[in-house]
Order: C-alpha cells, then structure tokens, then sequence
C-alpha cells in the first residue's frame, strides 16, 4: 500500500477511536467525571446523591410548606461506610429559625451516640453550611463538610473562621479547630449553582423554585438508576438505596401529603 493511503487509514483509525471515547464520555449519565475519577469521588457522589433525592422526594412547594426549606444534611462516619443519619431543614414545622438541617442532625446524632463529639464523622450537606452550622461542626470537631450547592450569601463560613488576620492591626488567629469544607464535583452542585447566579433571585427561595426542583429530579433519577464505576463501591450504593427508603418512609408516615 502506498505510504499515503497507510497514514489516511492510520488517521481515519484515530480519528474514529478518539470520536467513540468522546461519546461515551458524553453520554456518561452515572455522573462519572473522566479518568481521574477514584473510588472515593464515586463515594461522595453516591451520599451526595442520596441527600439530593431525600429532598425531591419531600420537596416543600412555597405554597405548602409543612416542614421547612428545601435543604437536607446527611451523616456518614469517616471510612464511609455507615450512614448515622439525615436531618432536614424544619423552620416551619417548629416555626423556629435556628432549626437548619445541619443543626438538627448533629445535635440528634450527639443526644443518641455517647461519642461526645463528632470527630469520626463527615457531613454532606445540600447547601454550603451558613455561620450557626459552621460554628457547630468546628466545635463538635466534624471532620469534613462537602455541599452540594454554593451559598454566594452565607457560605465561606468555615473558611472565615480558618482566616488568619493576626498581621493586620487588631487581627486575630484562625479558630483554633478546623472542618475541611468542599464543594461537591458532581454535575448537579454545577448546574444547581449555575441556575441560581442565572435567576438572581436568592438561594433560600430559589430552593423553592420549579426549576431547582427540575434539578433535583435529575439529582433523583440518577440516584435510582446508577451502575456503581468501582464494584467495591456496591455495597455503599445499596445501603444508600435502603437509606432512601426508610428515611422517606419516617417522613411519609407523618407528613401523608408528601407521599
Ligand atoms: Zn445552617
């Protein structure tokens, strides 16, 4: 064969193996995010998933509000392994403010445990914890919060607490105790955080909005159908299945309406 007609078919080859990788990346709806992506990437996803669809399925509509807003909290120990819980934000059923879904959670796990702190634990979070929240994760001694949405308002709470500004006149050390905080690299945290700088309108009531339920919804359906990447990680997905089942059915059995 000429040496022309060789590297033609040699490029064609390429060109056609290149093209094959670009689609089944792109049609990658398990949320899995190229060859980097590790085991405990796949980890985070799977709990952060499951707090998403906590949420969509007992979604509070502005209209209807029997529980609170539309921001959940999820417990998970720190080899990942074990769920301890889940708490969701609840200003209207106990028409109290300082009931955020992070609160609620560590206070309800500490009254329960006997561990005395959190330290072995980590928090996902559905929206980047406020300045309460922060405050108890760092004195509880929570080990990591990873959120699933950008809080352009109240968030860097954590971080501002981590600042140190003892050069300038009058500064001060950082809080002497530390939670990591990190935003979650799903394709949801982008496009809930996206949606939201797009409609301007602020985040406590955009989590009210249809298009952040819309969001959500994807959140859900991706949960339910996904094929774990590592085979290690099955386990972690079916009991986060289990998880979502029982944890709607507690709220079902008091709230009929959300069903
Ligand atoms: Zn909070």
């Amino acid at each position: 064969m000429h040496l022309f007609a060789q590297r033609r078919w040699k490029y064609l080859f390429l060109s056609f193996i290149l093209l094959f990788a670009s689609i089944t990346h792109c049609s990658d709806t398990n949320n899995h995010a190229g060859n980097n992506y590790t085991q405990n990437d796949e980890i985070n996803d799977i709990y952060m998933f499951l707090t998403y669809s906590i949420l969509y399925k007992t979604w509070q509509d502005p209209s209807k509000e029997v529980i609170g807003k539309n921001i959940g909290a999820l417990l998970v120990n720190t080899t990942k392994d074990k769920i301890l819980g889940f708490n969701r934000n609840a200003h209207s059923s106990t028409n109290n403010t300082t009931q955020h879904a992070e609160t609620r959670l560590m206070q309800s796990y500490l009254s329960k445990c006997e561990c005395g702190d959190l330290a072995d634990c980590i928090i996902y979070a559905s929206l980047e914890p406020c300045a309460m929240c922060s405050g108890m994760m760092t004195i509880s001694k929570v080990k990591e919060t990873i959120y699933g949405e950008t809080d352009p308002w109240g968030g860097k709470a954590l971080e501002r607490l981590s600042l140190d500004s003892s050069e300038l006149p009058d500064g001060y050390f950082p809080y002497p105790d530390v939670t990591i905080s990190r935003a979650s690299n799903c394709i949801i945290r982008k496009e809930l955080d996206e949606a939201q700088k797009e409609s301007g309108i602020f985040i406590y009531k955009f989590l009210m909005t249809g298009k952040a339920k819309e969001i959500y919804k994807k959140a859900y359906n991706i949960f339910i159908n996904y094929e774990v990447k590592y085979k290690v990680n099955q386990i972690i997905y079916d009991n986060a299945r289990d998880f979502l089942e029982r944890e709607l059915e507690k709220y079902y059995r008091v709230h009929e309406e959300l069903r």
